[in-house]
């Protein structure tokens, strides 16, 4: 019987690295260490293996993820699914980016990485590299994260451990599929459109963080040179609005520049409800848009990706950001 087909792209990470302390951990060679460390993945599928990049992916920039997309949009038709190897750091923007950039997918890309390198005994990337082929065989057609016996939406994840195992959660969206002793996948997103490659995107977008202490002034200079800001919020999208330390000058000085505010929650559950008490409701009058239970990096790169296709003041913006769009936020 013929194997099915997974393309394999890496573009680094922990997974791939060599080295030991005292020294730090670098980019090693990839597939000899693949070829040697994990053979049985070959007798799972047809594996071709592509070098996308091999870095740490604190170095992976907005500007590669469209790069990545269309990578896989061509190379897609030819195989049953994709796997992309990548450092955990970033791994959940560039889950979120493919995510928007590739409507419509109708084959399974699975984001994956490790916290140990494979080229090590005591390695989780064996693991992950073989659960996420299989996932790339049988999962949702989706863009999803497969890492410690779990798959979860691609823009719903967290890192949520630089120390073990199971680095990533998605606390507002359940697993799309456990590997254990038995392997079971839930039905991934209902496709609208066939697949499609949306790569624009707009990078100048920041992202705020709301602490006791925040200084309006420092951070007023800088909405003139950015296209679009995050705020990560308190509790249930709040912020202080008394005094010389009143964030509302920020939301009213970003609205008179025309700069789109997108507010997402610092809780990690649940998400923002602007109607609920005084901060959030003086936002939305200053055309906040809610950016509901998304993690912080789905707002940031969905705000980005929207700036790459509408007018930053219209409506199609806000429109874009509040609907779900690829699962990444509860309708
Ligand atoms: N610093 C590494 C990276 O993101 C961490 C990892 O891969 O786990 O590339």
């Amino acid at each position: 019987m013929d194997l099915k087909r997974v393309l394999l792209i890496h573009t680094g990470g922990t997974l791939g690295m060599r080295g030991r302390r005292p020294h730090a951990l670098k980019p090693g060679a990839f597939l000899s260490t693949l070829k040697g460390r994990v053979p049985e993945l070959f007798e799972l599928a047809q594996i071709e293996l592509e070098l996308f990049s091999n870095v740490d992916s604190s170095e992976i920039q907005p500007e590669s993820w469209p790069v990545l997309a269309e990578r896989l949009h061509q190379r897609l038709k030819h195989f049953d699914g994709a796997v992309v190897t990548h450092g955990t750091d970033t791994l959940a923007w560039s889950a979120c980016a493919l995510s928007f950039m590739l409507p419509g997918l109708d084959k399974p890309v699975v984001l994956t990485g490790a916290q140990r390198p494979l080229a090590e005994v005591r390695t989780d990337a064996r693991l992950n590299l073989i659960d996420a082929v299989t996932s790339a065989l049988q999962g949702p057609r989706e863009v999803t994260v497969c890492f410690d016996s779990h798959l979860y939406r691609g823009n719903r994840v967290r890192k949520v451990s630089a120390g073990e195992f199971d680095a990533f959660d998605s606390p507002n969206c359940p697993p799309l599929g456990v590997l254990g002793v038995d392997v079971r996948f839930q039905a991934g997103l209902s496709r609208k459109t066939s697949r499609q490659l949306d790569p624009g995107l707009d990078p100048r977008v920041y992202l705020l963080k709301v602490f006791p202490g925040l200084d309006p002034n420092v951070v007023l200079p800088m909405l003139g040179h950015i296209g679009g800001l995050v705020v990560e919020a308190h509790g249930s999208g709040n912020f202080p609005m008394k005094g010389e330390r009143s964030l509302l000058t920020v939301f009213r000085h970003a609205r008179r520049l025309k700069v789109p505010v997108v507010v997402v929650s610092q809780a990690h559950r649940n998400g923002v409800d602007l109607t609920l008490y005084e901060s959030g409701r003086a936002a939305l009058d200053e055309g906040a848009i809610s950016g509901g239970d998304m993690t912080s990096s789905a707002a940031v790169v969905k705000l980005m990706h929207g700036l790459g296709r509408y007018s930053r003041s219209g409506p199609s913006l806000a429109a874009y950001i509040t609907r779900n769009v690829a699962g990444e936020r509860t309708a």
